[in-house]
């Protein structure tokens, strides 16, 4: 896995959303996150809904 932003190394850290754990992406040269769902909506070619103002 790179960094999509300096292609640098990323990696896993388990962290929890109140009560659901889940696992995201760090990258150790820029400090970039990227979770799960964020990839998932990336491999489908028309999301369900894009997170509003997150950008
Ligand atoms: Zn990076």
């Amino acid at each position: 896995m790179k960094c999509p932003k300096c292609e640098g190394l990323m990696y896993i850290e388990r962290v929890s959303d109140f009560f659901i754990p889940f696992e995201v992406w760090n990258c150790i040269n820029c400090g970039a996150i990227i979770d799960q769902t964020i990839l998932e909506n990336r491999a489908k070619s028309r999301p369900l809904f894009e997170p509003v103002g997150s950008q």
